[in-house]
């Protein structure tokens, strides 16, 4: 522990927020958790940290409050909703929201927290679920520099790489831009590779070649999307665990919602979008939990 112990209040303690919570507690921090899941919890409970009824209950007392939820939604509700935290925490609490959101509503929170005196950063990650246990996340921050300070050693407990994009909402649309390429890339890597074997092509071979060659990306070498080339990526146990096709889509979207809010052209984003999700309407499981990586089989089908 290189800094001294915190009262936190997390709140989301799903695939992402449980690993980070768990990071933190083995930092030696106290925390207090909320989620509607109530295994989810005890998983934390179990781990050391207090339950506590509500988010409210939760940030009573607590120097930071970290959030992880699902989409725009939860977080507006978290914070600006009846019982919000922005209206309940102790001056001088800092609010970290570190889901992927809009840019939009994150501005939305952290501007109506400015107008109480209160700090707050938009800080995405990207590192996934293995990230998030490892505590190796990229965090990808907005907000003020001196929140940031204030931040940086409760998010270096929780990952390995912390950015500094811009003011409030601009950790949001840096990690939407990510995302959006990601997608881009992996739909662009599948094609590739689905080409390469209807000619007889075999993926591990045709994957070292264009993994050596201009076609090399992020999605081909370290993720790659045909079943048995990478033994530890989510093709090779059945497209399961990883970053969830709904999620992906989600990230889509918002980078469109974007895209309209400054008039940009995002041509290959939006056929990006589409094409999860067609994908996610074809798929057999059909509820968007198989990894994004499974946009391959969209191909095959
Ligand atoms: P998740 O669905 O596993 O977890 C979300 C948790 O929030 C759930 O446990 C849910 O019960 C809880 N929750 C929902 N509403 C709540 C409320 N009002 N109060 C308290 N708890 C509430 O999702 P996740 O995979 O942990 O992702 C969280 C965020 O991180 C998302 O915005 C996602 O886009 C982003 N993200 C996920 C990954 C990934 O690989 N899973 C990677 C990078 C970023």
């Amino acid at each position: 522990m290189t800094t001294p112990p915190l009262n936190i209040a997390f709140i989301g303690l799903g695939h992402m927020g449980g690993p980070m919570a768990g990071n933190l507690l083995r930092a030696g921090h106290r925390l207090q958790v909320f989620d509607l899941s109530a295994p989810a919890v005890q998983r934390l409970v179990d781990a050391g940290a207090g339950a506590a009824p509500g988010a409210r209950a939760a940030a009573e007392g607590a120097q930071v409050v970290i959030s992880m939820l699902p989409a725009s939604a939860h977080v507006r509700s978290l914070y600006l909703g009846r019982d919000g935290l922005v209206d309940a925490v102790a001056p001088g609490t800092l609010l970290i929201d570190c889901s992927t959101i809009s840019a939009a509503v994150a501005k939305e929170v952290a501007g109506a927290a400015a107008q109480r005196g209160l700090d707050m950063l938009d800080a995405p990650v990207s590192g996934g679920t293995a990230g998030a246990a490892a505590g190796t996340l990229t965090f990808i921050v907005g907000g003020g520099a001196q929140a940031l300070e204030r931040a940086r050693p409760v998010l270096g407990t929780m990952g390995r790489n912390i950015f500094h994009a811009g003011g409030a909402g601009a950790g949001q649309t840096a990690k939407l831009c990510n995302n959006m390429l990601l997608g881009v890339l992996m739909a662009g890597t599948a094609e590739a590779l689905n080409l390469g074997v209807a000619h007889g092509l075999d993926p591990k071979v045709l994957s070292d070649i264009m993994s050596r060659s201009s076609g090399r990306n992020w999605a081909l070498e370290l993720y790659n999307p045909w079943p048995g080339v990478m033994e530890n990526a989510p093709a090779s146990r059945g497209y399961e665990g990883g970053f969830g096709c709904a999620l992906m889509q989600k990230d889509l979207g918002l980078a469109q919602e974007a895209a309209l809010a400054v008039g940009a052209a995002t041509p290959l984003g939006a056929l990006a979008r589409q094409l999860y999700q067609l994908h996610g309407a074809s798929e057999a499981s059909g509820r968007g939990t198989l990894d994004f990586s499974s946009i391959v089989r969209l191909l095959q089908a």
